[in-house]
């Protein structure tokens, strides 16, 4: 493999902080190029058990140099925290192995504070936010409304282009929602507290990546979420607020010209997902929560209870389409093995009629899902290590996803830690 994504296919958690931590061993380089801070990977290797939120998940390997590329939003304040508690835990991080684009947006700390107020005002129409500022951010970011990490090296522009948004700002911020202004004062203490901490790991990441592409380093690029969450493919407006495909990994990465060889879709033996917006599959009851409870599905960044169902044929073929990907990384098979019987949606029944093309997002309200019953396997498969050791019916249901999704499946995810894996 030489340059390679990998990707949520399905609404996000499917594992993929679980994949890099594996795939890292063959990278040189590790690059997060969208989203914020508002979701997590959880990754359980020899140091410990971690919630990443921002950094990218090379960073427990020695010799890998990890990237937040211009296409993150990034949060000095989370960011610095979360830089805090991995090296409490004996991560070493330093400017060799930590690099941030001098490109990337700066997550100023109002947008957190809009993003709450704007959850509040819509009350039981919200959009289930992690309310940590990510869509006023790429609003921001759209509008040319923010800074850049590398004007932090311009201190006296940089005020006073902070003062001209701060002032823009608390119009919004006390006309439209009566909320406390900011002053500069506080703006200096944010600077002060978390923005200098992190100012040693800025620089260009592009000449950084240009440079190690031509020297034949192999570029691994991170996204967050999956292809459901997609602002431009996903499931709109319950989206996040950037691109979470593949195709985006170029230019949200500093290195617009980068070729990606593989794209590793990350797909979960069911489904879960986060917050508010159309769930066809979804399961309800007691059958929900025992498959929640085996799966401890439940959100790494607010600890909310994700809605869960079984794996969705249809969505999860749209996924891989739009990520394009070249291969599968079946994760958390493991978790089915307590079912006598295991459900698949295969198809979506929607006015009267069976389809397996995954419907516009408007219509999705009205899908029905068609399920489909598989034999369990009723046995602990968390020691497999290999195809052979798979129960007969634990192949054949990865054999009929793999043929409906039509993508090979060549990573079988048995367990969370790095060596609980089949590579087929
Ligand atoms: P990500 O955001 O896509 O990285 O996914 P999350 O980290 O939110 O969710 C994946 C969760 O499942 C984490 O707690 C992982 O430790 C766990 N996990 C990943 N792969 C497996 C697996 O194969 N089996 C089990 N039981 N847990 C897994």
């Amino acid at each position: 493999m030489a340059n390679c994504a990998i990707v949520g296919i399905n609404w996000g958690d499917e594992g993929k902080g679980r994949m890099v931590d594996l795939l890292t061993e063959d990278y040189d380089v590790v690059v997060r190029f969208q989203g914020g801070g508002n979701a997590g990977h959880t990754v359980i290797n020899e140091k410990g058990k971690f919630a990443l939120h921002l950094l990218p998940s090379g960073i427990f390997r020695n010799g890998v140099i990890n990237v937040l590329g211009n296409g993150v939003a990034l949060d000095p304040e989370n960011l610095w925290k979360e830089m805090q508690e991995v090296t409490s835990k004996g991560v070493e991080l330093s400017p060799e192995n930590l690099k941030i684009s001098d490109r990337a947006s700066l997550l100023l700390p109002w947008h957190r504070d809009m993003d709450e107020l704007e959850e509040k005002r819509l009350a039981d129409k919200k959009y289930g936010s992690t309310k940590q500022g990510i869509a006023p951010f790429y609003s921001d970011k759209y509008q040319k409304k923010t800074i850049l990490a590398g004007d932090l090296f311009f201190p006296e522009e940089l005020r006073m282009h902070l003062k001209e948004l701060m002032e823009w700002k608390n119009l919004t911020l006390t006309l439209v929602y009566g909320a406390e202004p900011y002053t500069m004062e506080m703006l200096e203490e944010w600077l002060q507290s978390c923005c200098e901490r992190i100012k040693p790991y800025i620089c260009n990441t592009g000449d950084f990546l240009k440079k190690a592409e031509s020297e034949g380093k192999k570029i691994l690029f991170e996204a967050q979420l999956g292809s459901l969450r997609d602002l431009d493919y996903g499931i709109y407006p319950y989206t996040t607020s950037s691109n979470t495909t593949a195709a985006y990994a170029p230019i949200g990465s500093g290195l617009p010209s980068a070729k990606i060889d593989e794209v590793v879709g990350v797909v979960k033996a069911y489904s879960t997902c986060v917050g508010e917006g159309p769930f066809v599959c979804e399961m309800f009851g007691d059958e929900a929560e025992e498959l929640r409870k085996n799966g401890f599905e439940y959100g790494a960044k607010t600890g909310r209870p994700r809605r869960v169902g079984p794996i969705d044929i249809v969505a999860t073929h749209y996924g891989v389409e739009v990520q394009a990907a070249t291969e599968i990384a079946l994760t958390k098979l493991d978790v089915l093995s307590y079912m006598d019987k295991i459900p698949v949606c295969t198809h979506y029944l929607l006015n009267g009629e069976q389809i397996d093309r995954f419907p516009f997002p408007s219509a999705l309200k009205n899908a029905k899902p068609v399920i489909e019953y598989f034999d369990g396997w009723k046995c602990d498969i968390s020691g497999a290590r290999s195809w052979n050791d798979l129960p007969k019916a634990a192949q054949e249901y990865v054999m009929f996803i793999e043929k409906q999704i039509g993508c090979p499946i060549k990573y079988i995810s048995v367990g969370p830690e790095r060596d609980s894996i089949v590579i087929r």
